[in-house]
């Protein structure tokens, strides 16, 4: 009998207090989490871990990172006590054959996974395993990598990408506002992936002003590279918190499967 094969997510993740703050945001990733089956562990991909080649955290025990400046102690608080998963490591470097993927015992949880899984995991009783990104690499390298994970679907592991699809911290105005060209390129995307027509996606940079403007420095982005390389054509995919906020933060997420 074939196994139920575990849905993909993408979720915009904005600004760190979202972790703390009940909003539309916070509650929404929260009703996701209550739909899904339950996992044996979780990958992140999160658009807080820039390296040069390919890391995997591979710790029994990652510590809680707090890499932002200027919010309140409250926040600093937070704790995500996951554990890690020495054995998701091992599945994931045999999993990819594009790199050897490099164990590492330095890095941890930082907010792009925690922020989120506070929300949706509160108790933090699924062990958690963070996947980097290469920087040294282009963005057509992540979507394959993407796609190198899929049989983790397979093994009840679920794969979290969390960045943003429009993120510009230059523009970011802390107010529920939204401008034209992320809106515009919010849509575009959004289009595209129901269309499962990523290369337009991949190669954004021949999209316009407004898709330069979005992906601006690019790490928030490449986590949904690493989601959409994970899809299967005609898969189902729905959309959450799928809302530009900040004037230049788009918040949508998404479910595949
Ligand atoms: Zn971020």
């Amino acid at each position: 009998m074939p196994k139920t094969r575990m849905p993909v997510l993408f979720v915009g993740h904005g600004n760190p207090m979202n972790a703390i703050e009940d909003n539309e945001f916070s509650l929404a990733w929260s009703e996701a989490a209550k739909a899904l089956p339950m996992p044996k562990a979780i990958l992140c991909i999160s658009a807080h871990w820039e390296t040069a080649g390919t890391k995997i955290t591979a710790m029994d025990k990652p510590k809680t990172i707090h890499d932002f400046y200027g919010f309140p102690r409250e926040l600093f608080a937070v704790e995500y006590p996951a554990a890690g998963s020495p054995d998701l490591v091992q599945i994931v470097r045999k999993a990819i054959k594009m790199t050897e993927v490099q164990p590492d015992m330095e890095w941890g949880l930082d907010h792009g996974t925690w922020s989120v899984l506070k929300r949706m995991f509160p108790l933090a009783d699924v062990p958690v395993v963070q996947l980097s990104l290469d920087r040294t690499q282009p963005f057509e390298y992540h979507y394959q990598l993407g796609k190198q994970l899929k049989k983790l679907r397979d093994e009840d592991v679920l794969i979290l990408g969390s960045g943003n699809l429009v993120h510009n911290l230059r523009t970011v105005v802390f107010d529920d506002v939204a401008f034209d060209w992320a809106v515009d390129f919010d849509k575009r995307v959004s289009q595209w992936i129901m269309e499962d027509d990523h290369d337009p996606i991949i190669h954004y940079e021949k999209q316009g002003q407004s898709a330069l403007l979005s992906v601006n420095s690019g790490e928030h982005y490449l986590p949904l590279l690493y989601t959409l390389g994970l899809k299967e054509s005609g898969e189902p995919v729905s959309f959450f918190a799928d809302k530009v906020w900040g004037g230049s933060l788009s918040m949508r997420s998404f479910r595949i499967g």
